[in-house]
């Protein structure tokens, strides 16, 4: 079902009704029925996406889980981007696009009050995505999360996986990596990124002065998707509070994630990895960097550029995050 941004005649329709300032009764009915459109027809509410734009996916056309395969196969944005969407997290504070940006407005027609600023830090509110009875909600060590991860089945793949690939490195790392989802040589070992991809990660982080033992690394995705298919939205949607754990447990500084599934994951968005890159997002207040999958860069010598520059960016920002 379509998203219900821009579906119909509500709000801005209804807000123009309103400037006449009809009786309560009538407002009440027009509020309810808008409600009710809004529920019924549309469906629920979710962050409008960025639709990515034709040439766009090209970047992103690399399967993540063994993206040391070269038989792997590109992946079309039609297709990868509904999946990536409904495996949203809550929305992050930059989810909206341009044209959702413009300014709310309330029944009358007035501005309406800015929205409470988020409180508490970006752990709090990064560790309070875990939903109510989650396996991992009462958590308070990375050793009971991975517990977990490895003695409970969320999804069928934890059934088929030889080993769940948890996440490995500085458990206090100012830097968090996260790629989407083990292949097949960390389903073997238990640790991520240690194939080819994984050794090409190994020297980037050295492009910018630092170790695998500087910085955790982990996955969307804690077991191998079979013959390195993309991860279902109901597989990362049931995975994802263990990452959730992890940044609120690990408190890094800066968010890396290789590849746009893992950006999208975590941003709630479906856009393509030209869209996610060269920025800063803002990841309820964690700085969040999007950059090219080591193994497509394996395959595609010219994204070695555009990475560099993503973690020139990346490691400004960690200076900054850390001087401050
Ligand atoms: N690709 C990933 O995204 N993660 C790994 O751990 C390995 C390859």
């Amino acid at each position: 079902m379509e998203p219900c941004r821009g579906a119909g005649p509500w709000p801005r329709t209804l807000t123009a009704r309103l400037s006449v300032r009809p009786p309560m009764s009538d407002l009440l009915a027009d509020l309810r029925a808008a409600l009710l459109f809004q529920r019924e027809i549309a469906g629920p509410w979710v962050p409008r996406v960025e639709v990515p734009v034709d040439g766009e996916a090209a970047p992103d056309a690399v399967h993540p889980a063994s993206r040391d395969d070269a038989a792997a196969t590109a992946d079309s944005s039609a297709s990868a981007a509904p999946r990536a969407a409904s495996a949203v997290s809550p929305a992050s504070p930059d989810d909206l696009p341009d044209d959702d940006a413009m300014p709310p407005i309330d029944l009358f027609g007035n501005d309406a009050p800015a929205p409470a600023e988020a409180s508490g830090s970006p752990y709090d509110r990064i560790e309070a995505l875990v939903p109510e009875g989650h396996p991992v909600k009462d958590c308070t060590t990375l050793a009971e999360v991975e517990a977990v991860a490895q003695n409970t089945v969320f999804i069928p793949l934890d059934e088929e996986r030889i080993r769940p690939v948890f996440g490995s490195g500085n458990p206090h790392a100012e830097l968090m990596i996260v790629g989407e989802a083990p292949g097949a040589d960390e389903d073997r070992t238990g640790e991520p990124f240690v194939g080819r991809a994984g050794q090409l990660l190994t020297k980037i982080l050295a492009a910018v002065g630092m170790s695998r033992d500087d910085v955790y690394i982990t996955n969307i995705l804690k077991s191998r998707p079979p013959g390195n298919r993309d991860p279902e939205p109901e597989e990362v949607a049931a995975h994802l509070p263990m990452l959730y754990k992890q940044i609120a447990l690990v408190r890094p500084k800066v968010l890396l994630c290789v590849g746009k599934t893992a950006g999208n994951a975590l941003l709630g968005k479906r856009s393509s990895l030209a869209a996610l890159r060269d920025r800063e997002h803002d990841y309820h207040g964690l700085p969040l960097f999007v950059t090219y999958h080591p193994a497509a860069l394996l395959r595609n010598e010219q994204w070695k550029r555009p990475t560099w520059e993503d973690v020139q960016l990346m490691r400004a920002a960690l200076d900054r995050e850390t001087a401050a």
